[in-house]
């Protein structure tokens, strides 16, 4: 078990849903059904793979199937939120319940971002026969863009035990691994200090597979002198961590060292342009010059960076077409990449919080090319 995970503060879910109605009235809805597992477990503490819950102005209703009847019970009443738990083993149980609870709202939001057209239809005919139902876009992905500290605190010691893990397994490039191994050891290690799981699909790209961004690990065996792209995260008590270096063992020569030494310049350029009231656009700017200045802006083929938290990609968005502004308390990547095809690959990336004059970079892990 990592030390990281030692002591992690209780976090204030049950504060999160009057922000949660505040935003009722200007998005024109009496009452929001939250099918989105994340934003679920955002309001309610609740974990499980089922489950929507309906906020009204002053009441709340969950409703989930058999499986999760203790599991509810227990997250709910842990995290202190008063919910009205009802248990329906069937569709239809589900939708009585939703359709009384709902009864008496005109305009009721769905989360357009996570309802299938099926649902929908569904919903329209079936569930909220009298209700006129309105497509609302990110209303709870919107307060998750400012986390607490006790969210951070979580991201942290994601990020912590993730750079725990490479310090064991990077010095075991030496040792000539397939892609698949390093992928692998890195899990195993981020598991055995407390992790849930990866917080994504792990990326382990060397020599010529670093040119693909997201290059799934293969039976490649790693050779001296090979610039590999790991890019991996964890997951602690829901939340994510996101961290790419890359490293060679051996030297891999001039070019591969001005490439790297190019998107480090890049990185670290795009790190101090991250502060509360900065545009996105313009921390993608700040990486991209960098890049652009060294010819090879069509090789830097993404956007900077993401918001991490409950998902591995949430908002904001750091890219060159994003609209969004930095606050104080948001957690986003920094990830420039230049990538050559029949060459290699490139990145960089660190989890940062932003807060009132920078960031602070959660991903520790040293930036060196060479092992
Ligand atoms: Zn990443
Ligand atoms: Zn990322």
């Amino acid at each position: 078990m990592s030390a990281a995970l030692a002591e992690l503060p209780p976090m204030g879910v049950a504060g999160r849903t009057a922000r949660l109605r505040a935003r009722f009235e200007p998005e024109h809805v009496d009452a929001l059904l939250v099918t989105r597992l994340p934003n679920v477990r955002y309001l309610t503490g609740f974990t499980g793979s089922a489950g929507i819950l309906l906020v009204g102005p002053d009441d709340m209703v969950f409703v989930t199937d058999g499986r999760y009847a203790e599991q509810a019970t227990d997250q709910l009443g842990a995290a202190d939120v008063p919910a009205r738990i009802e248990v329906r083993a069937s569709q239809s149980g589900q939708r009585d319940v939703m359709r009384d609870a709902a009864a008496a709202y005109l305009r009721l939001g769905l989360e357009a971002h996570g309802v299938t057209w099926a649902q929908q239809r569904a919903f329209a005919a079936e569930w909220f026969v009298g209700a006129e139902l309105v497509a609302t876009e990110h209303l709870v992905e919107d307060l998750r863009r400012v986390k607490e500290p006790a969210e951070v605190a979580r991201i942290q010691a994601a990020c912590a035990i993730a750079d725990e893990a490479l310090g064991v397994v990077a010095p075991r490039l030496a040792q000539g691994p397939t892609e698949r191994d390093v992928a692998l050891w890195l899990e195993l290690e981020m598991r055995d200090r407390g992790a849930t799981g990866t917080s994504f699909d792990t990326i382990v790209a060397s020599g010529p597979n670093g040119a693909k961004p997201h290059a799934r690990p293969s039976g490649r065996a790693i050779e001296a002198g090979e610039p590999v792209v790991i890019d991996f995260g964890c997951v602690v008590d829901g939340y994510c961590s996101d961290m790419t270096r890359t490293l060679s063992f051996g030297d891999p020569g001039p070019d591969a060292r001005r490439m790297f030494d190019v998107v480090r310049n890049a990185q670290q350029s795009g790190r101090e342009a991250v502060k509360a009231r900065a545009d996105c656009a313009q921390v993608d700017k700040a990486c991209r010059d960098v890049i652009e200045a060294a010819g090879w802006g069509d090789a830097f083929v993404h956007g900077t960076g993401h918001g991490v938290g409950l998902e591995i990609h949430e908002a904001p968005r750091v890219a060159a077409t994003a609209r969004d502004t930095l606050a104080s308390g948001y957690v986003v990547t920094v990830e420039p990449g230049v990538y050559l095809p029949g060459t290699g690959g490139v990145r960089i990336e660190d989890t940062v919080v932003v807060t009132d004059d920078g960031a602070e970079v959660l991903t520790r892990f040293p930036k060196d090319f060479l092992l």
